[in-house]
């Protein structure tokens, strides 16, 4: 499956009506029958083990990737692992627009499971998942955290209690599109906070799961991982539906922390 693939035509406004409008036709390819077909997924390159511990890509020997090697001696992360279903390509890059921006919410719970089911795989052990929040003013303009759905089914998967409302987004961030490196990391800095409850407290000594659709640079993760960590979780490491393809510049989303801290 190309990258370029145009996607079926969707009209946005007509989000809410999609399920009764039309029937099931994959996001990636049209065909009818089921919103991410078989075939598009079978030919998705998939990310499998063996693979990077600390980013989840896949690795044909040892234990760490050289970029997460590498990492160790540059500014420390607040991740401790990453894993994604596969690049953001193909047909699960036709399922986020989908599912993102065409009101497709259907797709959440198929995702969530291709998530899930990732994870199960040589993956850190958690406690409870925790979605990456959206600020409220964008929630109201899209109606709903694609985030929170895909963190819904991955937690019911993988039998893990789910906090919705634990991680708070304080900040309305400009998009990250067109953004350099830096420019990211300090736009998403500072954007979380823990909210101040009994429920939240009980962060202190958790193992957490974060859950967003895609990793761009990491700079979000990151951020939300870091806030994570200060209010007392001892781990975090993050779940995405797509990863950031490897850039011409060799690096990619770098969002999982050195080994040495
Ligand atoms: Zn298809
Ligand atoms: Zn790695």
């Amino acid at each position: 499956m190309g990258d370029g693939r145009v996607l079926p035509t969707v009209r946005r406004g007509w989000a809410g009506l999609l399920d009764l409008v039309y029937p099931p036709h994959c996001v990636a390819c049209g065909r009818m029958g089921a919103w991410l077909c078989a075939a598009c997924l079978e030919g998705y390159p998939a990310f499998r083990p063996p693979w990077c511990l600390r980013c989840g890509r896949p690795l044909a020997r040892g234990r760490v990737c050289p970029a997460c090697r590498r990492a160790r001696e540059s500014a420390a992360s607040s991740l401790d692992a990453l894993r994604s279903v596969g690049p953001h390509a193909g047909a699960l890059r036709a399922a986020v627009h989908a599912l993102k921006y065409e009101g497709v919410r259907v797709l959440a719970a198929p995702l969530a499971a291709l998530m899930a089911d990732t994870y199960a795989l040589a993956s850190p052990a958690v406690d409870v998942v925790i979605p990456v929040p959206l600020h409220p003013r964008r929630i109201r303009r899209r109606g709903y955290n694609q985030a929170v759905l895909l963190a819904q089914g991955v937690a019911e998967r993988l039998d893990l209690p789910l906090a919705e409302d634990w991680l708070r987004r304080e900040r309305d961030t400009a998009s990250q599109v067109g953004l350099t490196r830096t420019e990211r990391w300090t736009n998403v800095h500072g954007a979380f906070r823990v909210v101040a409850s009994a429920d939240a407290a009980a962060l202190a000594g958790r193992r957490v799961l974060l859950v967003d659709d895609v990793c761009t640079s990491g700079a979000t993760l990151r951020a939300a991982a870091g806030t994570l960590h200060q209010a007392g979780a001892t781990a975090v490491a993050a779940l995405t539906l797509t990863r950031a393809p490897i850039g011409a510049d060799g690096r990619d989303c770098d969002a999982v922390r050195p080994a040495a801290r």
